[in-house]
């Protein structure tokens, strides 16, 4: 099937006329369909929609635009099992996973519906007589959106969904890596605003257009017309739209790059520990932004927890996603399994890290249809090693070892990226040392490095954010600008800092 762009309401193919291949990572002959690589072009036609559209949708009353996200939540749970296996066909992942991206959908388009009736202001007094002092949420315009493939569907949501309840139009391009998810969660926000609006349907809110970050998301990220950039991605790319997006003073979220950590005390639950640590690190094959990719574990239990950790993560089940007792997919592509692979030779030349699990590519059976690679891990790893240092995004744990409770937090901070962490310890003086000190935008007492919830704030400091979030409340700050508003009954011209004093 050769899939097309969204623009204006319609659905066209592109103006390029070229399309790419997307095909399942778990077997290379699945050829799921042919999707746009669109022009520049695309792009332009995309953004003067959006901008036209957004005249209208912006008078559309906030619950109103809420009605639509209600019903786009509705769809997305009568579809949740349809979606999820499509997702694991085109990404990889387990499908309790996939499961879980959708439902993640679900959740945020729950929160964006009654949002709708919220998009709270504030009032203040005014410090003069007869006066009233108002602040409102107005929306900020047309966003570009920009996404990765490994929550084809959440990440998505995060962030088209609380945009449109505000009144901004958007020019969505999605991850190359998997647009079948991206077709079908626009082609839903799409059917959404005509059954809702009815005759008054406005084309143009939403605009999907397909293609590479060089081309379509260049085009989006240097568009004069777009206010706005939400990205999710890797901090190169990150570093590059700051850059040029800044230029031109638009409004920019980023979310990028993890290299996470998860410390062991000696007074932990081992066994929660021990599942925390093989969910964190290989769930979706480790291509998580929150995955676990460094263990630290305190040398008194060191060997032990060691040694466990190998035994259990050896019986993981590597798999096709769709079929049952698969616990580990493939890596998303060729391409990022190379670069696992890479990543672990990298490892073997380090000095003293010894190579306790896997390290190749798993060539048993059918899995040779996929880029499927065997978990990995290394031990005896110390902090300055590259393989402690950079985001591999792969099924590769790096194991560290630290004497007390400082050195263990001061190890997990030794890095330039600050999404997630977490800690296992029954000792609630270390918990809270560690929720103090730990420079993360999350952290979990005695949880997997992975796992957030649709209503929570989400990001991370340091070379992972920008300083903004996503879910929750404080993502509604990014999609609205704030305008103050005075009214004067008094009759008279009154000068505020003057009059009064
Ligand atoms: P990527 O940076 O290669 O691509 C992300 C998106 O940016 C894709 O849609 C891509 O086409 C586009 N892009 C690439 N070059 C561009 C350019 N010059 N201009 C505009 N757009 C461009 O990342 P990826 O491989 O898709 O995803 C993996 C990365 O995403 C990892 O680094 C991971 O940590 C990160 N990630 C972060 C979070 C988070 O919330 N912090 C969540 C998921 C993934």
């Amino acid at each position: 099937m050769t899939y097309k762009n969204l623009i204006n309401g319609k659905w066209l193919d592109p103006l390029s006329n070229k399309y790419t291949e997307n095909r399942n990572p778990a077997d290379s002959g699945d050829l799921i369909g042919l999707f746009p690589a669109s022009a520049k072009e695309d792009v332009d036609e995309a953004v003067k929609s959006a901008r036209k559209a957004y005249e209208k949708w912006r008078l559309v009353p906030a619950p109103r635009r809420g009605d639509v996200l209600k019903l786009v939540s509705d769809k997305l749970t009568r579809r949740k099992d349809e979606l999820a296996f499509e997702m694991t066909r085109e990404m990889g992942k387990v499908i309790a996973e996939t499961k879980g991206d959708v439902q993640e959908g679900i959740d945020t388009a729950y929160y964006a519906a009654s949002e709708g009736r919220r998009l709270f202001g504030y009032n203040a007094p005014s410090e003069l007589p007869n006066k009233m002092n108002l602040s409102f949420r107005v929306p900020v315009g047309v966003g570009g959106f920009i996404t990765p493939w490994n929550f084809p569907m959440a990440i998505p949501t995060w962030k088209l969904f609380p945009a449109l309840v505000c009144g901004n139009t958007c020019v969505f391009k999605p991850a190359e890596l998997t647009p079948k998810t991206a077709h079908t969660l626009v082609e839903i926000i799409d059917e959404s605003l005509h059954e809702v609006l009815g005759s008054a349907y406005i084309a143009g809110v939403i605009n999907l257009v397909h293609g590479s970050g060089s081309v379509v998301g260049e085009a989006i990220i240097n568009h004069p017309e777009i206010d706005l950039i939400s990205f999710t991605g890797s901090t190169n790319v990150g570093k590059r739209i700051n850059e040029v997006a800044g230029a031109s003073l638009k409004r920019v979220s980023l979310e990028m790059g993890g290299k996470n950590a998860q410390i062991v005390m000696n007074d932990a639950n081992q066994e929660l520990a021990l599942d925390a640590v093989l969910w964190g690190a290989f769930g979706t094959t480790g291509q998580r932004c929150t995955a676990t990719s460094r263990l630290i574990l305190h040398e008194k239990i060191h060997d032990e927890f060691l040694a466990k950790l190998i035994e259990r993560a050896k019986k993981l089940k590597l798999g096709y996603g769709n079929d049952k007792g698969v616990d580990v997919g493939p890596c998303v592509s060729e391409g990022q399994r190379k670069t696992v692979d890479e990543y672990v030779k990298i490892g073997l030349k380090e000095d003293k890290a010894k190579l306790v699990l896997g390290g190749e590519i798993a060539q048993e059976g059918s899995l040779t249809k996929g880029w499927f690679y065997k978990p990995t891990i290394f031990s005896g790893v110390t902090r300055n090693m590259r393989i402690a240092r950079e985001e591999i995004f792969g099924p590769v744990l790096s194991v560290l070892k630290a004497r007390s409770l400082e050195e263990a937090i001061d190890i997990l901070n030794d890095t330039k990226y600050g999404l997630s962490s977490s800690i296992f310890t029954q000792d609630v003086n270390s918990a809270f040392t560690a929720v103090r000190d730990i420079k993360a935008g999350i952290t979990y007492i005695n949880g997997a490095t992975i796992g957030a919830e649709a209503h929570m704030p989400f990001g991370g400091v340091k070379e992972t954010g920008n300083g903004h979030r996503e879910g929750g409340w404080t993502v509604y700050d990014f999609y609205t600008e704030w305008k103050a508003v005075y009214v004067d009954y008094s009759g008279k011209l009154q000068r505020a800092q003057i009059d009064n004093y």
